[in-house]
Order: C-alpha cells, then sequence, then structure tokens
C-alpha cells in the first residue's frame, strides 16, 4: 500500500505531468494554425485590379472576378 507522502508526490508529479502535456499539445497545435494562415497568398488581378488571396502553392492563381491568371506578389 502506498503511504501519504508517495501518494501526494505521484499527485502533484502526475498533474504537473498533465499540464505540460496539454501545455505542449496547445503549443504545438496553434504553430500548425498559424502555419497554415501564413500559407495564404497574395495576388493581385492586372486585368481588373482586384486583390485577393488564396491557400495554395502555386504560383499563379485565378482571379475570382475575371479568371485571369496572375503571378503571386512577392513581397
Ligand atoms: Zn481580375
Amino acid at each position: 500500500m502506498l503511504d501519504l507522502s508517495t501518494f501526494f508526490a505521484l499527485l502533484v508529479g502526475g498533474s504537473l505531468f498533465g499540464i505540460a502535456a496539454l501545455w505542449l499539445y496547445y503549443d504545438r497545435r496553434d504553430h500548425h494554425y498559424y502555419d497554415l494562415l501564413r500559407q495564404r497568398h497574395a495576388f493581385h488581378c492586372v486585368k481588373c485590379g482586384t486583390l485577393y488571396s488564396l491557400r495554395q502553392h502555386e504560383e499563379v492563381g485565378k482571379c475570382p472576378v475575371c479568371g485571369f491568371q496572375n503571378q503571386r506578389l512577392k513581397f
């Protein structure tokens, strides 16, 4: 049978481990989320002047207004 101090040591250790695990999980999840947001690329239509953004990796993006294929904006 466990004595009281061992029981509390396990309880505190387990809680700290649980908090650390949750913290790491949410931290990594947020990083992944912001990485996805950053992957949105901006485009400027040379035909009709519309500014738009698309979540894709291609260098060209189709304008949602006139359908013209535009090059990705580079910053
Ligand atoms: Zn356009």
